[in-house]
């Protein structure tokens, strides 16, 4: 039900990113017949279309690359009328208390909307250290699918041991002569399947308790300064290329001071995903959250819809 004397605005739901938390929010929305708008970053490179093999998302039992399923979403996504604008958002701020609107900036127009749905994810996080943005390009990468084909025969190091790094690390033996885990405690995070893997995989060699300290080359990278975090011992490692997967940050700017975030930047919300700002819901990587994955993104985006399409109802029954 709609009450007349509502103010007016463009959308029912906006939904902020194009990832699996994003696009699953937007099949939702528009199949529920809500005015829906979904921005996705125009500039801003989702880590799931740099995914090599996903293995692990439930119906597609052979895998699937990254780029491929997020076609399939999307593809999914209009069939129901999704409206889709490749814009980055640069601002968010609200412009009416009673009901609350929100009024979301990208590029050069303002777009209002009842309700937000933020699924804008996480990037790859740098290590920091000297040399790191000296050769990026030039050695230093953040991208095995992209750039592993430009190593073939060589040897390449990899920075972390969580999935990514093993994943990344298994993916690049199928061009490297050799590939150099490089992590700072004695056990992998990575799981259980990942390390069998990678223990298995003849051309990985493992670097335990070390941390880099510096990447070093001359043009392009010819290795890396790496310190025993026990005996403090500092020597040189040998590579071409330097991956690097330690992690990642969100993409939250454009919500800081309207929702509660942890230290880190991930926004956080209740379990049926609500933040503290009235109408803004969070899914998918940019949620503070335990497990990051593509399946947990698509029900994050799942359920933000539902407690929006609740908090729509409400807004809509109200008198003002
Ligand atoms: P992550 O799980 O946070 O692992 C980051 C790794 O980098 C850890 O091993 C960490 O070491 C290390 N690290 C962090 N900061 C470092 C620093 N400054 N110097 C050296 N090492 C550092 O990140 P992720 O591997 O990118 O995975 C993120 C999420 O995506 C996880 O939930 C993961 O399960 C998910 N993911 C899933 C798949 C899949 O299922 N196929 C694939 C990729 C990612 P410590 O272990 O010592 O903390």
């Amino acid at each position: 039900m709609t009450q007349a004397n509502l103010p007016e605005y463009d959308y029912d739901v906006m939904i902020i990113g194009g990832g699996p938390a994003g696009y699953t929010a937007g099949i939702y929305a528009a199949r529920a017949a809500l005015k829906t708008l979904l921005i996705e970053g125009a500039g801003t490179v989702s880590q799931i279309t740099i995914t090599d093999l996903i293995e692990n998302y439930p119906g597609i039992p052979d895998g699937i690359s990254g780029f491929e399923l997020m076609q399939l979403f999307k593809k999914q996504a209009q069939k129901f009328g999704l409206e889709i604008l490749p814009r980055d958002v640069t601002a968010v701020r609200k412009i009416l208390d009673q009901p609350v609107i929100w009024e979301v900036t990208a590029g050069d127009k303002v777009y209002t909307t009842l309700s937000l749905i933020a699924a804008s994810g996480a990037m790859w996080r740098s290590l920091g250290v000297p040399g790191e943005s000296e050769f990026a390009g030039k050695g230093v990468s953040y991208c095995a699918t992209c750039d592993g084909p430009f190593y073939r025969n060589r040897d390449v190091m990899v920075v972390g041991g969580g999935d990514t790094a093993i994943q990344e690390a298994l993916f690049l033996t199928h061009f490297a002569k050799k590939v150099i885990v490089i992590h700072r405690r004695d056990r992998l995070r990575a799981a259980g399947m990942l390390q069998q893997r990678a223990f298995a995989e003849k051309k990985i060699e493992f670097v335990w308790n070390a941390t880099v300290e510096e990447i070093t080359g001359a043009d392009f990278v010819t290795g890396a300064k790496v310190k025993d975090v026990h005996t403090g011992k500092i020597r040189e490692v040998a590579a071409e290329g330097a991956f690097i997967f330690v992690g990642r940050l969100p993409y939250t700017d454009m919500f800081k001071g309207l929702v509660e975030m942890d230290k880190a930047g991930f926004i956080i919300t209740d379990e049926n995903l609500r933040t503290k700002a009235p109408g803004i819901f969070a899914a998918g990587d940019c949620r503070a959250k335990l497990f990051r994955q593509v399946v947990t993104a698509a029900g994050d985006g799942a359920n933000a819809v539902h407690s929006a399409e609740l908090y729509i109802d409400d807004v809509k029954g109200q008198t003002y």
